[in-house]
């Protein structure tokens, strides 16, 4: 099976071929076959792009997704009100169907947005039906996912362990390896959700390390935000040879200068959420810093039950947040702005789409339209009153573009939204979502009523 897509702007994100003007993609089956001018159509259906730009479909690489029910919940939470009140409240009360709802709709939204591959940390998984759920809703979405596997961080039950001494079930990855989650180059697979030397005690972060090393996997966790459980753990880490391209950082503010330029030079990968540290407490996003020590910027939403799902705007949050701080650090430094803009807008492209990938495992699949690649693609219809006259495209589709203006969505050859318009409907699903989000907050209202009634 053969598509064309043909008469359109091509930005490529690859940079042997960079951009087409009036370019084609020819799609075989999950895969990128050519991507040039006058391509053989001989047995492809020809798919007229006239008006558009083709992209690589972005790369969210951090978000909760089973969080998407919990919408406006925590919009002016700062993070320590938002551990308290999700974490230790909201989350306790999901069963596996509302995360199988939030999961499966919150990937919708995201494809909806352009987003073809989510870096999805799940860690509301008190059960292993819990998991089941999330990763069911992230197949049913068609989205191509790497779904971090976690561990929930509800207060201790009297007798029961903290969940900084938990180390992360063995049993779990196992399980998953040999049943749902067992094709390694499948559309939906595995990764760590662990919790690090911030989480959790250095015998846990040890062992967790170990655990996603034997498995080949990518760990992924958060670093910052209040005092470290285990202070000095990351130079144990690093001593013990554990630090590599298969390892994430979120956020990543209390980390030092020094331990930045390390962890960059080897192969650590980091996600910033600009809008959602900013809004939270975490401090400035570090973007500038990583990118200053040639380290991969990856980007995510992080969480939707603070911001909206739309990674145009994760992106232009963090390069008009990075551009603020290096103008701002020329103006003391120096009496005056910059010469040029310190970080060009295909950077921002970049974050969000190649170094998306290379944050996940996936940059030999995914992240730029290159023969060999996955057919992973976004059509934006650029004709529309927002993004005309298309001057620069790449400057257009980091500055202009919204979720407006994404027209198709492929997944590994597949159309998932054409016309504008998500392909199998969702009202079905957006009102079970609702259902399940009102019941949540309900139920966590009477809870602290009763708890307020005892006291
Ligand atoms: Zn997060």
């Amino acid at each position: 099976m053969k598509i064309l897509l043909t008469n359109a702007i091509v930005v490529t994100m690859d940079p042997e071929t960079g951009d087409l003007a009036d370019g084609q993609v020819l799609v075989e089956d999950d895969r990128i076959l050519q991507v040039g001018q006058d391509l053989p159509s001989e047995g492809a259906e020809v798919v007229d792009c006239r008006g558009g730009i083709l992209i690589p479909g972005l790369v969210n690489a951090h978000m909760h997704t089973w969080q998407t029910a919990l919408r406006g919940v925590a919009a002016n939470w700062t993070l320590l009100e938002y551990f308290g009140h999700v974490h230790r409240g909201l989350a306790t009360l999901f069963s596996p169907d509302d995360i199988y709802i939030a999961t499966r709709m919150g990937a919708l939204n995201q494809l909806n947005c352009g987003t073809t591959t989510l870096g999805d940390w799940c860690h509301n998984n008190p059960t292993p039906d819990h998991t089941d759920a999330a990763i069911r809703g992230l197949k049913e979405s068609g989205i191509r996912a790497l779904f971090f596997h976690g561990s929930p961080k509800p207060d201790p039950k009297p007798g029961q362990p903290h969940f900084s001494e938990i180390p992360h079930p063995r049993s779990e990855v196992e399980r998953l390896l040999a049943g749902s989650l067992s094709d390694r180059e499948g559309r939906v697979t595995l990764g760590l959700a662990i919790l690090g030397p911030h989480y959790s005690t250095l015998d846990v972060s040890l062992h967790d390390f170990e655990l996603a090393k034997e498995f080949g996997l990518v760990a992924s966790m958060h670093q910052g935000g209040g005092e470290a459980v285990s202070p000095g753990g990351w130079d144990v880490i690093e001593d013990q040879g554990l630090l590599g391209p298969d390892i994430n950082i979120v956020h990543g503010q209390s980390l030092d200068d020094s331990q930045l330029a390390r962890f960059c030079a080897k192969g650590v990968t980091f996600s910033i959420a600009p809008e959602n540290e900013m809004t939270q407490g975490h401090g400035f996003p570090i973007t500038g810093h990583v990118r200053r020590h040639g380290g991969v910027v990856s980007l995510g939403v992080d969480l939707e039950s603070v911001i909206s799902g739309d990674m145009f705007c994760v992106a232009r949050m963090a390069l008009g947040m990075q551009r603020a701080l290096d103008n701002d650090a020329s103006r003391r430094e120096q009496g005056s702005i910059p010469d040029t803009s310190t970080i060009r807008t295909r950077e921002a492209l970049q974050w969000i789409t190649v170094d998306g990938a290379r944050a996940l495992g996936l940059e030999d699949r995914i992240g730029s339209l290159t023969p060999g690649k996955q057919a992973d693609i976004v059509l934006l219809d650029s004709g529309r009153l927002n993004m005309q006259p298309v001057n620069d495209p790449v400057s257009t589709v980091v500055m202009q573009a919204s979720l407006a203006n994404v027209d198709s969505v492929m997944v590994a050859g597949e159309f998932h939204k054409r016309h504008g318009k998500l392909l199998g409907g969702v009202e079905e699903g957006i009102n079970h979502l609702a259902v399940s989000g009102h019941r949540i907050n309900a139920e966590l209202q009477s809870r602290q009523k009763k708890e307020g009634a005892s006291q």
